[in-house]
């Protein structure tokens, strides 16, 4: 039986294992799991409903909550929150940022290695039977030795992917719209002239207006024909097409991709591209990680109803994250 005396929550949209997150803060409040239009189309169910955990929410469907006090997001990109309006409307807006850095900066790596050394295409070959029947996988064009890579948006990711690439033993510089004072890695303004001086660009940008279409045909072409690309951070970052003609013609060698610009509807021309290695945006897509996001989410709307305070709230609602009077 429910406990009455629990504040509601509400899940909205894809968050992985709500029924772990149910079980593990089951005496902190109950989970009421619902989109957004059945919000709409229900206004009575969530009239009072203070807090919700989920992916996205625009202007329109934060008006299905009246009284609505904080927007925990499953997630450190919150692009698809619309977080001014929230403000206006006085409500604080969290993200999941640190807790999914590492694995994220992992499958960096793995596109990065793929892309490069075409392990994907190799481990097909031997599964079509074409090692025994045909001889050897062909040496790959593409190396990491050598190598030198650029990552636009030195954040938190960026950061955890620039550790790995230096272990690796390639080094990293980065433009990113500020220069990042606990790193000593060289910083560009412009990401063209970043693209100039490194054969490997790797964005972990935020999405949004600001960054939409930076990697363009002009800092592809950069990279030069030994050019790799990675996309870890979000689709709108890259301007496909200039992708898909780079790929085609050779002005860079290879891509790796987790994020699309209209995911999951892939541009198909990207399929039919043997020299791009393609994931389903998995970035952080372990149960562990998942669970951790799932974790500081809804510690922050626990730390809300219990204390008035938000744990980790996005910088345009920083000034809202603890509750007048408390
Ligand atoms: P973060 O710590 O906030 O880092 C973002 C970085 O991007 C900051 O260093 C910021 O530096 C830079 N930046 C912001 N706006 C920029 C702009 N207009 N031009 C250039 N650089 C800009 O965030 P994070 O945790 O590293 O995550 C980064 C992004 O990765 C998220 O926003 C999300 O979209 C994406 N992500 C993807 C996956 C996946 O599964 N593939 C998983 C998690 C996150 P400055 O402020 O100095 O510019």
């Amino acid at each position: 039986m429910p406990d009455k005396s629990l504040e509601r929550v509400a899940v909205t949209g894809k968050i992985v294992d709500a029924r772990w997150l149910e079980r593990k803060f089951s005496n902190k409040f109950e989970v009421f799991e619902m989109n957004h239009s059945e919000a709409a189309s229900c206004p009575e169910s969530v009239a009072s409903l203070r807090a919700l955990i989920g992916n996205g929410a625009s202007a329109a469907e934060i008006d299905n909550y009246p009284s609505l006090e904080i927007i925990a997001q499953f997630g450190v990109g919150y692009e698809n929150v619309d977080v001014a309006y929230a403000a206006e409307r006085g409500i604080v807006v969290t993200n999941t940022p640190g807790v999914l850095s590492d694995e994220t900066a992992d499958t960096a790596m793995a596109l990065l290695l793929n892309a490069v050394r075409e392990y994907p295409r190799a481990e097909a070959y031997m599964r079509a039977g074409k090692w025994r029947n045909e001889g050897d996988y062909p040496l790959t064009p593409g190396t990491l030795r050598g190598r030198k890579a650029g990552i636009f948006g030195l954040g938190r990711i960026g950061k955890a992917v620039a550790t790995r690439l230096t272990a690796f033993g390639i080094p990293v510089s980065y433009c990113g719209r500020s220069r990042q004072a606990d790193v000593n890695y060289p910083h560009f303004e412009r990401l063209v002239d970043l693209a100039h001086s490194v054969d490997t660009l790797i964005a972990a940008a935020p999405g949004g207006d600001a960054t939409r279409h930076a990697v363009n045909a002009e800092v592809l072409t950069a990279l030069g024909p030994n050019g790799v690309f990675v996309n870890i951070g979000r689709g709108t970052v890259l301007d496909e097409s200039a992708l898909i003609a780079a790929l085609s013609t050779g002005a860079i060698m290879a891509a790796g991709l987790d994020v699309y610009d209209r995911e999951p509807d892939i541009n198909p021309k990207l399929f039919s591209l043997t020299n791009a290695c393609l994931l389903p945006h998995v970035g952080s897509a372990s149960v562990a990680t998942r669970r951790a996001m799932a974790d500081l989410a809804a510690s922050n709307v626990v730390s809300w109803i219990e204390e008035g305070k938000a744990l980790t709230p996005v910088a345009e609602t920083a000034h809202l994250a603890v509750r007048s009077g408390s």
